[in-house]
């Protein structure tokens, strides 16, 4: 008996019952070839969707480390990692039957596609998957689908009297009877990923990706404490300890959500509980909702109206002149400074806070008019957090075409707000040069939405 535990949205050592799991379904009288893959989606990172490229060159690196640094961990263990690159249920069915595998063992996806793959995978060989990078995962707690609320508010309420996560789990050891394919039998099946070892990153900090990821949890909640002070610096636009951080190791699932939550409980039944240390969890709460209604909805979160109205996957239409918006919107020059440095910021650096990311998403839907659906894949394409769910979730909820009304923001009201004295567009757009709050003046010849008037005449040239 073999048995493939994939490990995509898994790559890590702390906390995988995927690891654990087939250890306990082992039975000493047969005990089951087991053999860890991961499957380098080409679609997803070398694909296009409405002219976009996918994914940037800095998520892909950020991936292959990811693999890279799991492929040297679970060697350490004297356990190999076979690394697939192409369409995944192609690669994976291929291996599969090359190895005779009875069974394939996988984390429970949330998007659409993922979920297809895992259709695709059951018609040459079962599949069985455990819900290990959610905090509803276990099978008491999973919410029913066809009684999932829509609004955030309704879910929290309904879910949160109940939410006793499941502990994390022990970092991973083989266990006795074990009988994992060795580093050196896995190395005939990685043929085709190999060519991939171009693009992998010259340098970069040095521990592994989950190493650095628990690091960042003990630093941020241990050490500084910083999550004592969340909920009054988290609308922040940068900075080391504005907020957790933890969303690209959540994304890429090189850290586990429940180890997250179990680690703010410990901090408040320890050190402090307050209103920062419960906004933390309520944050991750927000994931877990947009998790469930990925799964609820499947395909129509990428629809032009996402959740609402008839499903419509046409291309998104734009005129000459909004194309225009977009491109400039894209290269953080649209000439709204707010926005600018903020695009800036995440061209640069593949990440910008959740203020930044709403007023950005604001601006494109309600100001620019443009479809919310080329914003969602711009940030697709350049996020190091990207995470289906969150990512397509929240600009459908900004466009009001998911699980709220419209949201428009007004761009200078928040910059008022969050950057009162500029100093955030002054550091990202050192070409700008404007005394005070004047910083956040748009370019002549911008187009300027009337509710933004009021907000104009506040601008001053002495600081706040
Ligand atoms: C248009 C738009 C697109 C977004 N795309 C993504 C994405 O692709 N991936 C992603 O992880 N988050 C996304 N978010 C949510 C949020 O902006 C990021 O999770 C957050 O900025 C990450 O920084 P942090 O880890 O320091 O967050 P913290 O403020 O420290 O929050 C802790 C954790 O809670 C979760 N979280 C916080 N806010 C949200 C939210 N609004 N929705 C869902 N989960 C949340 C994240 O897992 C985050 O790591 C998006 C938000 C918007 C408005």
């Amino acid at each position: 008996m073999t048995s493939l535990v994939l490990l995509d949205q898994a790559l890590r050592l702390h906390d995988n019952p995927l690891l654990w799991h087939t250890a306990s379904a082992n039975d000493s009288s047969n005990t089951p070839r087991l053999v860890a893959v991961v499957c380098l989606n080409k679609a997803a990172f070398f694909g296009q969707q409405y002219g976009l490229a996918r994914a940037s060159l800095f998520r892909l690196q950020q991936h292959l480390q990811l693999i890279a640094d799991t492929k040297r961990a679970l060697a350490g263990l004297n356990i190999g990692l076979v690394t697939l690159f192409g369409e995944p249920a192609a690669e994976i069915s291929n291996l599969a039957k090359m190895l005779q595998a009875n069974l394939i063992v996988a984390a429970t996806p949330t998007g659409y596609h993922e979920q297809q793959t895992l259709v695709k995978l059951r018609q040459h060989c079962p599949v069985s998957t455990l819900d290990i990078n959610s905090l509803l995962g276990s099978a008491q707690l999973a919410p029913e689908l066809n009684r999932l609320p829509d609004s955030f508010s309704a879910f929290r309420k309904q879910r949160e009297p109940l939410l006793q996560v499941a502990p994390a789990l022990a970092t991973y050891q083989p266990q006795p009877g074990q009988n994992w394919f060795t580093p050196k039998e896995s190395a005939e099946f990685c043929e085709n990923f190999s060519q991939l070892a171009a693009f992998s990153q010259p340098s970069r900090q040095p521990g592994s990706s989950e190493q650095l990821a628990l690091q960042r949890l003990d630093d941020y909640i241990w050490q500084q404490q910083a999550i004592s002070y969340y909920k009054t610096s988290r609308n922040s636009l940068s900075g080391d300890y504005y907020a957790s951080k933890f969303s690209a190791p959540l994304a890429t699932g090189c850290l586990s959500v429940r180890y997250c939550w179990q680690q703010i409980l410990d901090f408040e039944q320890q050190r402090l509980a307050n209103d920062s240390t419960y906004w933390l969890k309520f944050e991750l709460l927000w994931r877990e909702f947009f998790r469930w209604q990925f799964r609820k909805y499947g395909k129509a979160w990428f629809s032009k109206n996402a959740i609402k109205g008839q499903l419509d996957f046409s291309r998104p239409d734009l005129s000459s002149c909004q194309q225009h918006a977009f491109n400039n919107w894209c290269a953080g020059n649209s000439g709204v400074p707010f926005i600018d440095a903020n695009m800036r910021l995440l061209n640069a650096t593949g990440l910008m806070s959740n203020r930044g990311r709403q007023n950005v998403a604001s601006f494109l839907i309600h100001d620019l008019g443009v479809d919310w659906r080329l914003g969602a894949a711009y940030f697709e394409q350049r996020l190091l957090d990207y995470d289906v769910a969150s990512n397509w979730g929240n600009w459908a909820y900004i466009a009001g075409s998911g699980n709220s009304g419209e949201r428009q923001f007004n761009v200078i009201k928040q910059a008022l707000s969050y950057d009162a004295n500029g100093d955030f567009v002054r550091a990202m757009l050192p070409e700008l040069n404007a005394p005070g709050n004047l910083i956040h003046q748009p370019a002549p010849g911008i187009k300027i939405p009337e509710h933004w008037q009021s907000w104009l005449a506040k601008l001053t040239a002495h600081k706040l």
